[in-house]
């Protein structure tokens, strides 16, 4: 499903013919196959796909996504939203993303890692020209990440990597930490108060809910729900965070850790400030958008909200934060380690949040200005304001006429 409607986005912005014939196709795309013999497994073989969307602010930026349900139109979505998100948060970097359709779960270590090694020798020219810059995705890990780079000796070829390996403080923790950000500038612009004494429910408590949930009760809001894929916990006076954290390391998920057993579907419906689903896409359907009671959802995870859903919220009179810019601080934070490894210096946590912080807020502002002005959805501002970003750009590149 593409991530942008031009039909919608037409009617409140301008879009020359030629921007939109090149923004709504990817520019490149390469379908390769992995083979490799290894023992006792036999040959395993797999599709694997590099897609570039759109490169006109800078190198295709975009994880790697080793999952059985990888195939190239999926890629080609990730692609672009990848374009999206780094023109609005004025990065400079295009959109890319690559995939291999293999359970990574059913590997032995040493046959993802043999596996990998193969994806730099099939893409190596890509990789080397820095043309698509890959970081970790559902599947790929930052020890992937330092295999790459092993491969290709280059430090700003790959992103993601261990701080070890040349990667950066605070880049693990960097998306969370801008969607705790982007709450709070949200919060103020719509309710004029900080997120501090707010109630919050999550789903999702991976590398972005567990630190979304920490950046945001470090701001004083009370995380009263969290759920995973093994259940979730509800307490009105708020969670323990760390004690959750603990438990969830332990008994592989919040399920069963303080406070009151709550399903999945409940925790979007309860009657809290912020809703911010962090897990996976889809989860706010026309169904349950009627039942929401949350006064503002952020959109945490990649496209967790449907289409007919947010038409429902949006007749509800419940705002929308979009994924394009409330979980854009890794990709800011992979902007940082790209950097600091073409330059060589060394980055404190502290600058990659700052960094973070300062590309979000200018985005937020810009976003905030157009859906006051033309009155219209945050994600159809975000939108407008990254297509005219794109457009700009283009047009300095003498790809579209003046
Ligand atoms: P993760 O794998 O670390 O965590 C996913 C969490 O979601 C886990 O707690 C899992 O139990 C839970 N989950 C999975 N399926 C679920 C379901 N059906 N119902 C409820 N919970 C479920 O992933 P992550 O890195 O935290 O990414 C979460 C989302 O954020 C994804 O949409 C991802 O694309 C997006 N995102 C991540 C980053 C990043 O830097 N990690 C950046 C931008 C966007």
């Amino acid at each position: 499903m593409p991530v942008v409607d031009f039909e919608s986005l037409k009617s409140v912005t301008d879009i020359p013919r030629e921007a939109e014939r090149l923004l709504a196709k990817p520019e490149k795309e390469i379908h390769f196959s992995l083979n490799i013999l290894v023992y006792p497994l036999g040959l395993v073989e797999a599709d694997a796909y590099v897609v570039y969307h759109n490169t006109a602010r800078g190198p295709a930026k975009g994880g790697l996504r080793i999952w059985p349900s990888v195939t190239l139109e999926h890629t080609r979505d990730l692609a672009e939203l990848m374009t999206w998100k780094t023109a609005l948060v004025g990065i400079p970097f295009g959109g890319g993303k690559s995939g291999i359709a293999l359970d990574p779960r059913a590997l032995p270590a040493e046959t993802k890692t043999a596996i990998i090694k193969e994806y730099v020798h099939m893409i190596a020219a890509e990789l080397h020209a820095g043309a698509y810059v890959p970081a970790p995705d559902l599947g790929s890990t930052p020890s992937d990440m330092a295999v790459i780079y092993g491969e290709t000796h280059v430090l700003e070829s790959v992103t993601g990597k261990p701080p070890r390996v040349g990667g950066l403080p605070g880049r693990r923790e960097a998306t969370g930490y801008g969607v705790a950000h982007v709450a709070e500038l949200t919060s103020m612009a719509l309710f004029g108060r900080p997120v501090s004494g707010q109630r919050v429910a999550v789903q999702g408590f991976g590398n972005v809910g567990e630190w979304t949930c920490r950046f945001l009760a470090a701001r004083g809001a009370r995380i009263v729900a969290v759920s995973d894929l093994t259940g979730g916990v509800h307490r009105a006076a708020g969670l323990d965070v760390e004690r959750l954290a603990q438990h969830a390391r332990d008994a592989g998920g919040v399920a069963g850790g303080e406070g009151d057993a709550i399903s999945n579907a409940e925790v979007l419906e309860l009657d809290v400030d912020l809703l911010i689903p962090a897990a996976v896409e889809h989860v706010i359907t026309a169904e349950n958008a009627a039942r929401l009671r949350a006064q503002v959802v952020i959109e945490a995870a990649n496209g967790p909200t449907m289409p007919e859903g947010e038409a429902v919220l949006l007749r509800r009179g419940i705002p929308l934060l979009p994924d394009i810019l409330a979980n854009s601080g890794g990709v800011i934070a992979s902007y940082v380690e790209w950097r600091q490894a073409k330059s060589g210096a060394m980055t404190r946590a502290e600058e990659t949040y700052q960094t973070v912080a300062e590309q979000m807020e200018a985005a937020f502002a810009r976003v905030q200005e157009f859906a006051a002005q033309r009155a219209v959805p945050y994600r159809i501002a975000a939108q407008a304001v990254a297509v005219a970003e794109l457009i700009a750009t283009m047009r300095d590149r003498g790809w579209i006429p003046a």
